[in-house]
């Protein structure tokens, strides 16, 4: 099994998609005993995943030539999100 550090370096690449197939066994096989790391990526990808809305908030006030039917839809989109 990997240890722990190791499982901290692949933890991006295996959120994104891109670890190698070996690579996410071994880290599911270690997530499957080891709950402190459970957490950690819990709490990892709670942290990607505000900083994504944070950047889509921020792009979605810029532009001015976006179709406004598209917008509409973004935010409805939002609303049955929130
Ligand atoms: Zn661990």
């Amino acid at each position: 099994l990997i240890t722990c550090q190791e499982l901290f370096e692949f933890i991006l690449g295996y959120l994104e998609g891109e670890l190698p197939e070996p690579q996410v066994r071994e880290f599911e096989a270690h997530l499957a005993v080891c709950p402190s790391c459970v957490r950690y990526l819990e709490s990892y990808e709670e942290t990607v995943r505000l900083g994504r809305e944070a950047c889509q908030d921020r792009a979605a006030e810029l532009p001015a030539d976006v179709p406004e039917d598209l917008v509409r839809a973004v935010q409805s989109a939002r609303r049955r999100a929130g």
